[in-house]
This record gives structure tokens, sequence and C-alpha cells, in this order.
């Protein structure tokens, strides 16, 4: 869309195809349904990718700035919270809608139908659809991933790029939950909590990130998890032990928490293990880090346990252990790791190094953001991009 309407910009006469019978529906999920769609804190470190340098130009062609700007313009009036931006409405679906009615005012043609096959080269393509064929000068492709869909098996976009010779990285889903092997897990499902998550693979630590930790039946979730997933998923494609490191205490080092720990014991002796524990984290975490260690949470103090026992239960707090199986798939996953093979794209203009005349945008390119605007402002910014040069 944001493509559609730099190029008509520029005065180019431009057709969108569209599968689904709404534009822009993707949009509609984004930020649970507020669409979070930039973020005012840009870094580098923010865009990933097997090439990470590779969106610098892009990002550069057209800013954070540009984008409030842009949308501005076409009637969203930014909220920021903590730098991340929402519509002012709080409603993705005004993005979507303030989206489709400038693409009506520039009189672009929007064809409800799947793409089946795109041929040719610059100045003579042809675009094979559902029901029929047209011919363009120049064509980008920016068809999406499968992440989010309900079938993603059902996503064929690769295969358009693929049949102009380009190729497409290892796709991974990012942005997502963790799965576990501990049964643990399903004791403490549902419980939310401040923490660190570190990921290791074969024992190195890969990646970490603190924030609020959700924990599910099957494994582990929430911002600072899907903010690591994508490492732990490219080390289980390389057929590494990926584990996890939860200290769920951050608030405390190791050693303070040993002092607080062997003081509750002296101060608090008579009651159970459990009830020592009652107003230190959530009831069920402090249960299951009992069992971990062989206490009985509802024996009495003096007779099961004794001050070692607490030290090595700081040390649980702190590095709560757990090995990731796999990731959630992509239905789950709310951004895709790999795309289409940068080193084939010029990144200055988003124009295939293949075949002249053919662009590239969005999610499709082996592209992809932390969680927190990035995967949407690398959408305006690509699109833009892409959208300019085929029109140029
Ligand atoms: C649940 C969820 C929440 C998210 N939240 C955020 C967020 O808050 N902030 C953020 O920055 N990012 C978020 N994202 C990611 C963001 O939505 C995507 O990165 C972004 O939409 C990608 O834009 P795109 O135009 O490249 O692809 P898409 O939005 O997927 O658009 C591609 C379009 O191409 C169509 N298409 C594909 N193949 C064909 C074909 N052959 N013929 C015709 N049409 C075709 C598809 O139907 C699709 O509509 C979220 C994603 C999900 C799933």
């Amino acid at each position: 869309m944001m493509a559609a309407i730099t190029a008509a910009d520029q005065g180019a006469e431009v057709w969108i195809y569209e599968l689904k019978d709404r534009l822009g529906k993707k949009i509609l999920a984004t930020g649970n349904g507020k669409c979070n769609f930039t973020n005012m804190f840009q870094d580098d470190s923010c865009y990933r990718g097997t090439n990470p340098s590779f969106s610098k130009s892009v990002r550069e062609q057209f800013t954070v700035e540009n984008t409030l700007e842009f949308f501005r313009k076409i009637g969203i009036e930014p909220k920021v919270k903590n730098g991340y931006v929402y519509p002012n409405s709080e409603q993705a679906a005004s993005v979507a809608d303030a989206l489709s009615m400038e693409l009506r005012a520039k009189h672009v043609k929007v064809v409800q139908e799947q793409v089946y096959s795109v041929k040719g080269q610059d100045g003579d393509f042809l675009v094979k659809s559902e029901h029929g064929q047209n011919e363009f000068d120049k064509v980008i492709l920016c068809c999406g991933s499968p992440a989010g869909m309900k079938n993603p098996k059902e996503f064929a976009g690769y295969s358009l790029a693929e049949s102009f010779g380009h190729q497409i990285t290892d796709l991974i889903p990012a942005l997502v939950q963790l799965r576990c092997k501990e049964k643990w897990f399903k004791t403490i499902s549902g419980v939310r909590c401040e923490g660190i998550i570190r990921v290791l693979e074969n024992g190195k630590e890969i990646a970490k990130e603190k924030g609020e930790l959700l924990f599910a039946e099957y494994g582990l979730s929430g911002i600072p998890v899907f903010q690591v997933s994508r490492f732990a998923g490219e080390a289980l494609n390389r057929g590494s032990k990926v584990t996890c490191k939860v200290d769920l205490l951050p608030g405390y080092t190791k050693e303070e928490l040993e002092a607080r720990l062997v003081q509750r014991f002296e101060s608090l002796r008579g009651r159970t293990a459990e009830e020592l524990l009652v107003g230190l984290h959530n009831h069920k975490v402090n249960y299951v880090l009992l069992k971990e260690l062989g206490i009985d949470p509802v024996e009495d103090s003096k007779k099961s346990y004794g001050t070692s026992d607490f030290i090595r239960l700081a040390s649980l707090y702190k590095e709560l252990t757990c090995q990731v199986t796999e990731l959630n798939p992509f239905a789950n996953a709310q951004v895709c790791a790999g795309g289409v093979d940068t080193s084939e794209i010029d990144d200055r203009t988003l124009e295939s190094k293949l075949i002249k005349g053919l662009y590239f945008a969005g999610e499709f390119v082996d592209v992809d953001g932390t969680c927190g605007g990035y995967n949407l402002q690398w959408a305006w910014s690509s699109g833009y991009v892409a959208g300019f040069h085929a029109a140029k």
C-alpha cells in the first residue's frame, strides 16, 4: 500500500493485486488491535537479517520522521507511549482504512485476485492472476510472509521470486513463543513476572532480554521471549542444544537473595517451606522451585530442610533452567526471519540485481525487526523506496 501510494505520487499508474477481501488485513491484528506502527527509538540493532546492515540505506531514505509526517498527512494522529507509536484512535483499522482512502484518492486500481505468476523483464512484465493477465513496466513483489497465517503452508509468495531465480534464505518463525521440555510449566502456566531471559547455545550465551515474562503450559512467552526467539530458532536449526536461564528476581544479586532467604529461614521458623516463601514470588513459582529442590512444600521448617537448601533455592530463582525443544509454529509468530536473499537486491533502490524492473519490499525480504513497531517501520520504509524507484 505504501509502495503504491508512493509510486502514484510520482505519477505512475499503479495496480495492486491482493488475494484477500480487504487490503492491509494483517495490520488489523497488529499491536493487539491497536497497531504499533513505528517507534521513536531507532537503532541498527532493531533490524535483523542474514545481512543485518542491508536495511540501513532504505531506512535512511524514509525515516520515522517521514513516517509520522506521512501518516499525519493521511489523517493518522500519533500517540506515543514509551517511544511506541500508535494511532491516536488506538484502532489498527484506522491505519488500514487511512491507507485505503489514500489509495482511492490516488486512483490506484485494486484487483482482488491472487497472482499466480509473474514473467518477463523491465518494461515488459506479464502478471497472471486468477481471472486474467496484464502487462506492466515494473513489478514490486511484497507478498508478506507465512507468519500469523492460520494455514502457513498455503503461503505461496516465495515461488514468485524463485521463478526469477531469486534465492530464499532459511525461514524461521520470529517474535514467537518457545516450547520447553520441563513438565513444571503446566503448574506455573499463566504466571507473569518481570525477569531476565538468557538463551544459551550449547552452553554459550547468544541472546539476553529483560521484561515481562509469561509462563505458558508449553513453555515461555512474553515480549522478551519474542525478542530472543529468532536466535533460539537459528541455534535449533544448527542442531545445537538450546537452553534458557531465567532470572526470576532480577532486583536482587545472588548474594543478596541468599542472605534474604537465610534471614527468612531464621526469622520465620515454624512455617512450612511454602509459607516461608509467601510474598517473595508468585506462590505457584515458589511451589515449583521447592519441588525442583526436592523439598516438601508443606513440611515444617525444622524437619526437612536447612540453610543450605535456601542457598540452593537462591540459585534457582536467579537461574531457572529449561530446555527449548522448538519454537511455536508460523501461525503463532508475528514475523518471519528470512525471505528473499538480500545479496541479490540493490540496497539503495530495492531493485532486483538479477531482473531489471523487478523490486521487493516488506517482510517478503530477508529483513525482520524486533518487537515494538520495527516490522511495520520496515514495511513503510521499504514500500516507499521500492515505490519511488520503480516509478522513477
Ligand atoms: C499478530 C501480529 C501482530 C503484529 N504486530 C505488529 C506491531 O504491533 N508492530 C509491527 O511493527 N509489526 C507487527 N506485526 C508484523 C507486521 O504486521 C508485518 O511485518 C507487516 O504487516 C508486513 O507488511 P507486508 O506488507 O510486508 O506484508 P503483509 O502485511 O503480509 O501484506 C502482504 C499482502 O500480500 C498478499 N499476497 C501475498 N501473496 C499474494 C499473491 N500471490 N497474490 C495477491 N496477493 C498476495 C497477502 O494476502 C497480504 O495481504 C505483527 C504481525 C502479526 C502476525
